[in-house]
């Protein structure tokens, strides 16, 4: 059989051209497959589409039996065309018959061809079907001919995610490209939203991808390199980025491959076979992702992710498309879907468009999750493989109760999320009516319900919520989300800010709690082993003093005339207090030195986060104005299991005798030296918890601010005094083995108080 080298460049015009033209789905597609057989004298050509119950079905052919169209299917792994799909790589055969693989399908009339080439029709990295050509003779195709046959499933790919196949496809069925897909991850912040994909790192669409000049479009492509490596380049210089370890790791993958050779010839061999820049692109990043698919290795998967952004960037650099979120296709209920993000990206998101966010990477307490969970949207993070499977504009459900993302999701599905919204909204419009009812029980005991916040962001809550104040206002926030150190004069204007939102609603700033999980880029520390246990909060900063300083001058001139209150986190002994409250006289005279007006009154607090404080309690009293616990960190400490830890931070029950005896210790030694106590962190935050708090005596707490409402209609029924005995009754008694949750859970069904 005489072979001619098949013209990719014609061949992809042609195509091009079909593609425009007004046609019915199957007559296009049914030219189509004639062209390619023409261009590369092939005697078949056929194309298998992937259904959603993962069986190829021919779509059309020439060549083939033509009543076999829509009729002859193969599963997936099965035959040569299962098995391309499945493995989505090209299969290049002198003699098909002899593949073990090999299954013959009577109704096509196959059996008198030998040659066989066949490749994957992929888009971004997902088999969407197979593309087949055959001739009766025994040869291999060559390389090229490989080369053109995969640019022509490009074009294929793209006629299949334009939706034009549906009309062709048989009732009752379903291409897999449109199959809903549900993924789990880890649910980092709760809620539910039902919204429309934004690719954080979008796809770019491509309109041309057959080019007219090779040379000018290599000449694109080395600019293009040349500015995504300038910008690479920039980015890790940015501070925000370089405070992100793992994102710094990122970049300097990205930098790694964007001088990878290998890469640079592989995008410029594709030019010449005829593609655009931006063709070139797009096909070899889907030879990659279709590789990275398949791999095992979780790292080489990772730097296969990595090499994928890396193609995106150089796309949005050749088309200079960048994410429009003013634009009419930007969605009003947008699902941001990215692999990973920094803070910063997230805030430059509009936030009243804002529903949910998914990330393929994130663990709790990744600064960008904190940032998302102050916005109050549910947020999934771990999902692994999710942007691949999702396209922009694709409808998602998050659910982040139970770390669940449905993209695509059947109308079964929608209909029950639907339900379970009207649901929430009905419970959140019944919190929001108790929002100016006051906190008090039915036994006439008052509480207070404070929220914690930490960013401008939070503040509106304070209005929705109906908290009276804010308990913990975590100043390092401001600090994490940001690029740089923030000047003494921002840090006032910010604090001047919250201060103002407040209005008369108090307000208790935290002085910063950098360390730990809590990193700055800006203040590098070395490698800790501990870092939870480590050079953190008060420690850190009375050993940098300028620090502390500068931001208590800022929080002071903020508060002028007014009360300032402020604590300090992770007090270990007394003599850090004691530092830290003559650290504040000291600036209190600086100021009224140099003429500045200072806080009518400070109020100074110590958060109780280190159990050893408990055993020098009545001395921390006396030097305090009061003391705030810090569950999360005191329970981390009392009970040696690390919060971040998903293995063993759920391991006992948060509700035990030994951790609420110790709770009860704190505030009764308050009651002792008449000092207030308080508690702040995530105990407060559910009903259960906050019943036994309001049982041992506690009556001031600081939750986040969607708590505000369920713990209080738990409050407005509930008998504190009663409560409070069988309570006591149980802590008191060692014979008592009921766990105290089912005490508490018990109590509550018998009131009828909602948990
Ligand atoms: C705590 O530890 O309980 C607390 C409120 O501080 P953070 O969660 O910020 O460590
Ligand atoms: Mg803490």
């Amino acid at each position: 059989m005489n072979h001619q080298a098949p013209s990719p460049r014609i061949l992809l015009k042609r195509l091009r051209e079909l593609m425009a033209e007004p046609l019915e789905p199957q007559d296009r597609l049914d030219r189509i497959v004639g062209q390619i057989a023409d261009n590369m004298v092939a005697a078949v050509c056929s194309v298998y589409v992937l259904r959603a119950d993962s069986v190829l079905e021919l779509y059309a052919t020439q060549g083939l039996k033509r009543d076999a169209v829509h009729l002859a299917s193969l599963r997936m792994g099965q035959g040569l065309v299962g098995t391309i799909a499945a493995s989505a790589r090209p299969l290049n055969l002198s003699d098909a018959q002899s593949h073990p693989a090999f299954r013959y399908l009577p109704e096509t009339g196959e059996e008198i061809y030998h040659s066989f080439m066949g490749v994957p029709i992929l888009r971004a990295g997902r088999t969407l079907g197979v593309l087949v050509v055959q001739n009766t003779d025994e040869h291999a195709y060559s390389e090229e001919e490989v080369e053109a046959l995969q640019t022509a499933a490009m074009l294929l790919a793209e006629l299949i995610a334009s939706g034009d196949l549906k009309k062709i496809t048989r009732p009752g069925m379903e291409l897999d490209l449109m199959r809903s897909v549900s993924l789990s991850g880890d649910a980092y912040g709760e809620g539910i939203a039902l919204g429309h994909a934004v690719l954080h790192e979008p796809r770019i669409m491509i309109n041309n991808l057959v080019n007219e000049d090779s040379d000018a479009e290599i000449a694109r492509l080395r600019a293009a390199m040349e500015k995504l490596r300038f910008s690479i380049d920039e980015l890790l210089q940015r501070n925000d980025v370089s405070s992100e370890g793992e994102h710094r790791e990122v970049l300097e993958t990205y930098r790694m491959f964007a001088h990878d050779r290998g890469w640079v010839r592989r995008l410029e061999e594709a030019i010449m076979l005829g593609l655009t820049a931006e063709g070139a692109v797009e096909k070899v990043q889907s030879d990659t992702k279709a590789r990275m698919i398949r791999l095992t290795d979780p790292f080489m998967r990772d730097r296969m992710h990595d090499l994928d952004d890396l193609a995106n960037r150089l796309l949005r650099q050749l088309t200079g498309h960048a994410v429009d979120t003013d634009g009419e296709n930007f969605p009003e209920d947008a699902v941001v879907v990215a692999r990973v993000m920094g803070p910063a990206e997230l805030l430059d998101y509009p936030r009243e468009k804002l529903r949910g966010l998914v990330l393929e990477e994130g663990a709790a307490t990744s600064h960008v999750i904190i940032v998302a969970r102050a916005m109050g949207i549910p947020v999934i993070g771990q999902a692994t493989g999710v942007a691949a499977q999702v396209e922009n504009g694709d409808a998602v459900i998050v659910d982040g109760d139970d770390g669940e993302v449905h993209v695509r999701p059947l109308d079964a599905v929608i209909t029950a999320y639907e339900e379970k919204l009207r649901l929430r909204a009905r419970r959140q419009e019944q919190f929001r009516a108790l929002r100016s009812v006051d906190p008090v029980s039915a036994d006439g005991v008052r509480v207070k319900l404070m929220m914690n916040a930490g960013l401008l962001v939070d503040l509106p809550q304070l209005d929705d919520s109906g908290a009276e104040g804010i308990g913990l206002f975590r100043t390092e926030l401001q600090f994490m989300i940001a690029s740089r150190m923030p000047k003494a004069a921002e840090q006032e204007s910010f604090y001047r800010q919250v201060l103002d939102h407040a209005g008369n609603r108090p307000v208790t700033f935290r002085t910063l709690d950098i360390g730990s999980d809590k990193m700055v880029s800006y203040f590098r520390s070395q490698e800790e082993e501990n870092p939870a246990m480590g050079w953190r909060a008060i420690r850190l900063a009375l050993d940098r003093p300028y620090l502390l300083r500068m931001q208590l001058r800022a929080l002071m001139k903020a508060s002028a005339g007014e009360t300032l209150r402020v604590m300090v986190p992770m007090v270990s002994e007394v003599g850090e207090i004691r530092e830290a409250r003559a650290l504040m006289a000291k600036e209190v005279q600086h100021m009224a030195r140099f003429g500045h007006r200072v806080p009518r009154r400070i109020e100074l607090g110590a958060m109780l986060e280190v159990p050893a404080l408990l055993y020098e309690i009545d001395e921390l009293m006396a030097e305090v104005d009061f003391v705030s616990v810090g569950s999360n960190d005191l329970y981390q400490f009392f009970m040696a299991i690390d919060r971040g830890n998903a293995r063993v931070s759920d391991r006992y029950d948060t509700i035990s005798k030994p951790f609420l005896r110790m709770l009860r210790d704190i505030v009764r030694a308050g009651e002792r030296n008449n000092v207030p106590v308080t508690l702040c962190g995530e105990y407060a935050s559910k009903p259960i918890s906050a019943l036994a708090l309001f049982a041992i005596g506690y009556r001031s707490v600081s939750m986040s601010a969607t708590a505000i409402g369920p713990v209080k209609a738990m409050l407005l029924g509930l008998d504190i005094s009663a409560v409070s005995n069988v309570v006591n009754a149980a802590l008191d008694d060692p014979s008592n083995l009921t766990p105290m949750r089912a005490l508490l859970e018990r109590f509550a069904s018998e009131h009828n108080i909602p948990l």
